[in-house]
């Protein structure tokens, strides 16, 4: 009787429309000439993920864009003369931002899956990031290389919904590098840190260079493009970096892999108290308790690697010690050669990882624990905190009237969404690129309807795999499409 009941429902429900070919859907046109001075377009009804507290969240609200800027969020609002988007059915988030990415090695992305950080002395370290990457590829890199990889790099970022890079770019062997580094970044038309790191060979003009730049291309502070000074302290010479860093106004970021040999040295540095919050610290594996305290003690900022550290051997990413200092971390892609950089691999690993830590412990007996992260809290490691600690918190990372426009729709009708019912979980559980349907930065409409604009993929391409080419015959590495 049961069975029968339940067929005839299935029969009610129509199962013919299951296979009935949808009419193509027409795609709404692009409002025009989105982010230019005193062009508005409104979306409207769209589920709000504000990612500030004073705005709130909205199950169907609307964001006006005005120019460059967020004009207003809230429900209801007048269209007045504005184009409007229909949102229905999407999510609006601030868009991701990523702290730390080499983006020159895009060319050489899924060459290292398989490999760790460096060869440690102990199993396992025979292919390893150092000897292959930077080694080997990084050093036969000419400008051309590094301008597409960068390129290249971004556009794939904004596809995925990510609209800010800290892009770190070991890859300053000379002047002419830098100058294409910053053209592939400024081409993608996305929100940029330029990270002004270390290069190779007696062409480069590492650090002193950084006050030509900073003259020449970053005068004011208010562009798409930003800068940070590189201060790797494991390198001779840093202290020179952060004075150069300091003596321009400029932040300065560093990797800190404790568990590389680097925790004697920033010890001692914060011993001397040199830290301070215009410092970012990427990593902070097996760093001492004295080292966190001076972190946290200076309001520095933390750059987390979740699914790079777990893989590469940079040690156990310190979520728990995060927490216990009360310091938010960001995100970090870091490399591509050996893992994606779309967000959402990102903000999984963050909560599947600090999980397994923390309900191992419960499972263990113990019942001082810290809070289990949620899919609110990776939002907001994945936004907000990595405005604040790229120092443009007061330009993006929530969806605040006043803020410029980088927003993200996301599509929460999609297949693997439907049926939507929680919005954080919706996001971190369940979706991936696909996803994201639109991509909005300082107001300029950048993918629309799951589609990149004002892109020539298979041009770029091309030149990608045209340098890719190079890298690896001048680098005397095979490239194996099957290497075991
Ligand atoms: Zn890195």
């Amino acid at each position: 009787m049961l069975h029968r009941s339940i067929a005839a429902a299935v029969a009610a429900g129509g199962t013919g429309a299951w296979f009935t070919p949808s009419a193509t859907a027409a795609v709404e046109p692009v409002p025009a000439a989105s982010g230019r001075p005193g062009r508005r377009y409104l979306i409207r009804n769209a589920a709000v993920l504000s990612m500030d507290a004073a705005v709130g969240d909205f199950p169907l609200a609307d964001i006006l864009v005005d120019g460059a800027k967020i004009a207003a969020v809230g429900p209801k609002l007048a269209a007045g003369d504005a184009t409007v988007v229909d949102a229905r059915g999407r999510i609006a988030i601030p868009g991701f931002i990523d702290t730390h990415h080499h983006q020159f090695e895009t060319a050489l992305r899924s060459f290292l899956a398989d490999g760790l950080l460096a060869n440690d002395g102990k199993p396992h370290g025979a292919v390893n990031y150092f000897d292959y990457i930077l080694g080997k590829f990084a050093r036969v890199y000419r400008p051309q290389d590094v301008q597409i990889s960068e390129l290249f790099g971004s556009l794939s970022q904004l596809d995925a919904g990510v609209t800010t890079v800290l892009d770190i770019s070991q890859i300053h062997h000379s002047p002419e590098h830098s100058e294409a580094a910053l053209a592939g970044l400024r081409a993608a038309g996305r929100r940029s840190v330029f990270g002004y790191f270390e290069g190779h060979g007696d062409k480069s003009r590492y650090p002193d260079d950084a006050r030509r730049l900073r003259k020449q291309h970053f005068a004011s502070d208010d562009q798409l493009v930003t800068m940070f000074m590189g201060g790797e302290i494991y390198l001779p010479g840093y202290e020179k970096a952060w004075q150069i860093g300091r003596e321009l106004g400029l932040p300065i970021a560093a990797h800190i892999v404790g568990t590389l040999g680097m925790s004697d040295t920033f010890d001692k540095l914060a011993a001397a108290g040199r830290f301070g919050p215009d410092n970012l610290f990427i990593h902070m594996t097996g760093i001492s308790d004295a080292g966190w305290k001076a972190v946290k003690d200076a309001g520095a900022g933390v750059s987390i690697a979740f699914p790079i550290e777990a893989v590469m051997r940079h040690g156990m990413p310190p979520i728990l010690k995060a927490q216990a200092m009360g310091i938010e971390p960001s995100l970090s892609v870091d490399v591509e050669c050996t893992m994606t950089a779309d967000f959402f691999t990102q903000m999984r690993s963050a909560m599947m990882l600090q999980r397994a830590l923390v309900n191992e412990m419960a499972i263990a007996g113990k019942t001082d624990l810290p809070a289990l992260l949620t899919a609110r809290d990776v939002l907001r490691f994945a936004t907000i905190q990595g405005a604040k600690d790229l120092k443009l918190d007061r330009r993006t990372g929530s969806l605040t009237a006043g803020k410029e426009a980088d927003i993200v729709l996301l599509d929460a009708q999609a297949i693997n969404v439907a049926p939507l019912n929680h919005v954080p979980g919706a996001i971190v559980s369940l979706m991936e690129r696909s996803n994201v349907d639109t991509v909005i930065v300082a107001g300029r409409i950048r993918k629309w309807r799951g589609r990149l604009l004002d892109v020539d993929l298979p041009r770029l391409r091309a030149n990608l795999e045209a340098s890719r080419d190079f890298l690896f015959k001048d680098a005397g590495v095979e490239r194996d499409l099957f290497r075991r």
